[in-house]
This record gives C-alpha cells, structure tokens and sequence, in this order.
C-alpha cells in the first residue's frame, strides 16, 4: 500500500461514521475503532493492532476480532501498546468479566494464543510489512502515544488524542522528511476547560500550539471532531486558517498517500 487508509475518523461514533481506525499496510492498523465493519470478510488479514491508548473508542473491535480469531486462525492477533495501555486491556477488558482472557486462550487447534500483547518502547522504530512506526509520547493518557509513519522514507505524523504535547512540534522540526500531520480536534474553543479536563484539543489550542513549530511546510489535517458540535469546530477552523498546504477534516475512508 501507498497509501495509509482512514477506517474511522470520528470523535464520537454514529450510524455513519466509526471511531478512530487507519489501515497502515495490508496487515497492519493503527487502533481499531472501526474495524468489523470496514473489513467485512477481510478482517482475518489484520496481524497487527498499534495502539495509540485504551479509550474505547480506539479498541471497541479488539474483543470482537479475538472472538472472530480463535476458532479462525492460526498465528497470534498482535496488539501493540505502552504498557500502562496493554495492562488497561488485561485488566479492564480482557479479565475473565467483561471478556475472555483470550491472552490465555489457544486458537482451536494450534500452540499460539487468540492475543498477543507486545509492550513498545518510546522513540523505538518497529517495522511491519513495509512501514516502519515509531511511537512518541502525546498529553493524553498515561500510557497514550502517537506515531510517526514511514515509507522509504517518507513520514507522516499521526498524533491521536492528545492535549498541549511540546514533543510533536519538536518532532516536526527534527525531521523534515515528515510530510504530513495528523491531529485531533474534539471540541470547540469555548469548550477549553473540558478540552484541558480530558486532554483534547480545541481549535484555539491548536492555532496556539502551531506558534512552537518552526516549519509551515507540512500538509495539516484533522479528525476525532464531536459530532454534536462540529458546525461550529468547522467555522473556527476556518476563521483560523488551520488546513494548511491542501489538508482537509478527515471523513472515513479518506486516503493519505505517502
Ligand atoms: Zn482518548
Ligand atoms: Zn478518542
């Protein structure tokens, strides 16, 4: 793949539009908000979840895909995370209560369990089918990151949720081979209490916070927009001018290419 594919690009989860989902290379995505309904018969393709934190809306489909997996195939779903992230997952999800612990399930039939969870190391490149990921932290959760996506060196920044976080703008500056950035917008700019209580972003958070980035370069697009509010997210982000060099608000099935 070229390109990396937006599964689910929505803040909130509606009849229309799933929760955060992006298909970076045939057998690996980037959270999995969106996952069974998207796939359809080829959900048996994804190998590799990467993790960006434990909110529901980024892994709702993981229990449904392990349940899908068991009796299905024959190697491992690997989900990778910080480890306060997959320790979220063991404890709140898959325990025995809400779900299975398919950590400790076999597949029907084989040696490997349904799940497999791989702790990540910050600032570590790991490389699946022909991209490499390389997790940064973000100001959201404690086991919260983003990810720098690369192809023959090519990159794009994809920030997830995230409030105020100096690191993606020092990232921007470091490396000029990323040609393009990811981030939420959730709320708007009347609503920065809120966003500073849970740790996203308004649009007037993000004009300030594109003050610390040197380059203006770099294509910008956002998603994870609320939808009760999005009318006037859009008016605000366009009374700021924050789509730069072509970027758009992300809807699902929405392609970047590298
Ligand atoms: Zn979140
Ligand atoms: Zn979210």
């Amino acid at each position: 793949m070229d390109y990396i594919e937006f599964l689910g690009t929505g803040g909130t989860r509606t009849p229309s539009q799933g929760t955060t989902c992006l298909r970076v290379s045939e057998h690996c995505v980037i959270d999995a908000g969106n996952l069974i309904n998207t796939f359809g018969d080829d959900v048996f393709t994804v190998e590799h979840i990467f993790l960006t934190h434990s909110h529901l809306d980024h892994i709702i489909d993981i229990p449904f895909l392990a349940d899908l997996f068991v009796t299905q195939k024959s190697i491992s779903l690997k989900i990778y995370g910080l480890s306060a992230t997959l320790d979220d997952l063991r404890q709140f999800i898959f325990n025995h209560r809400v779900w299975p612990n398919f950590e400790e399930i076999n597949l029907i039939g084989h040696s490997d369990k349904t799940i497999e969870l791989i702790p990540l190391e910050l600032e570590i490149p790991y490389t699946v089918d022909d991209i490499v990921l390389t997790p940064f932290k973000t100001n959201h959760t404690e086991g919260s990151c983003g990810y720098i996506i690369e192809k023959e060196g090519s990159a794009i920044l994809f920030t997830s949720d995230t409030y105020r976080c100096e690191r993606i703008w020092e990232l921007l500056d470091e490396r000029p081979n990323i040609h393009t950035l990811i981030t939420e917008l959730s709320f708007p700019s009347a609503f920065d209490k809120l966003a500073f209580d849970s740790k996203h972003l308004t649009p007037a958070l993000l004009a300030d916070e594109l003050k610390k980035c040197k380059r203006n370069d770099f294509t910008l697009y956002v998603m994870h927009l609320k939808v009760l509010f999005i009318k006037t997210v859009i008016e605000e982000i366009n009374a700021l001018q924050l789509l730069r060099n072509g970027g758009k608000i992300l809807i699902d099935g929405d392609r970047i290419e590298f």
